[in-house]
Formats: C-alpha cells, sequence, structure tokens
C-alpha cells in the first residue's frame, strides 16, 4: 500500500487524531498553518475531488461536518475557520488521497496564495 494516508487510515503511519468514525478520520497535519490545521479523510481510498462519483456524497458530507464538529469542539467556531481542498498541481495537492484541511486560529488571508 503505497498511499500516505491510506497508511495512516491502517495504523502504519502514526497520526495524532483528533476524530474517527467508521467512514473518516482526522488528524492534525504534520506541517501546520495555522494554531489548528488539521485534515479530514475517508478512509477509503479516493484520489482527488476529480474522482467523486454519485455514491460519494455521503462522504464528502461527512468530512466537512467532521470539520465544523472539531472546529466547534476547539471553541473556534464562532470565530471563524477555513476548509480546502486542493485538487491536483495547480492547487498544491501533495498527497493523493482526498483530504479536507481545517485551518483555524489566526486570521487568513484572501485571496490564498
Ligand atoms: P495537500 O498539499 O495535498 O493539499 O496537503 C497535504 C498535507 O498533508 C500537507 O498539509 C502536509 O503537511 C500534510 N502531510 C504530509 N505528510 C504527512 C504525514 O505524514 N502526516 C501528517 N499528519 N500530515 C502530513
Ligand atoms: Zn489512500
Amino acid at each position: 500500500m503505497s498511499c500516505l494516508f491510506c497508511r495512516i487510515v491502517s495504523g502504519d503511519i502514526p497520526a495524532s487524531k483528533v476524530y474517527e468514525d467508521d467512514d473518516v478520520i482526522a488528524f492534525n497535519d504534520i506541517n501546520p498553518q495555522a494554531p489548528l490545521h488539521v485534515l479530514a479523510i475517508p478512509k477509503r481510498h479516493i484520489s482527488t475531488l476529480n474522482d467523486l462519483v454519485d455514491g460519494d456524497d455521503a462522504i464528502v458530507g461527512k468530512l466537512v461536518r467532521a470539520a465544523a464538529a472539531i472546529a466547534g469542539e476547539k471553541g473556534l467556531a464562532e470565530r471563524g475557520y477555513r476548509t480546502v481542498f486542493n485538487c491536483n498541481a495547480e492547487a498544491g495537492q501533495t498527497v493523493f488521497h482526498i483530504h479536507l484541511h481545517l485551518l483555524a486560529g489566526r486570521r487568513l488571508g484572501w485571496p490564498p496564495g
């Protein structure tokens, strides 16, 4: 199994988990870009947003709901937070297993770089 995030799902590579259910795990980013920087991923491998199909609507919703819940648990929901999926090269996707970034705890610039 060569996918880095599949290896985190299997426990082969350790991660600092903040949430887990049957379909989703969320863990702290190894190179945080904000005081809170969590990645929410499906346990099932999906390479990019371009690979999503009709049957994936629920898992995408679960990722978004997990991110919102984590922001709430950390007390950052009212201040605000950003969720981002990067897709492919020009957006800066480096790990080809979809992941929703949750960033919070500082003022975030817009537009993004
Ligand atoms: P991307 O650039 O693909 O949107 O985001 C990949 C993210 O995964 C980056 O923010 C990067 O810091 C994070 N990352 C890469 N390798 C690891 C790892 O082994 N563990 C964790 N927790 N995060 C990782
Ligand atoms: Zn994977």
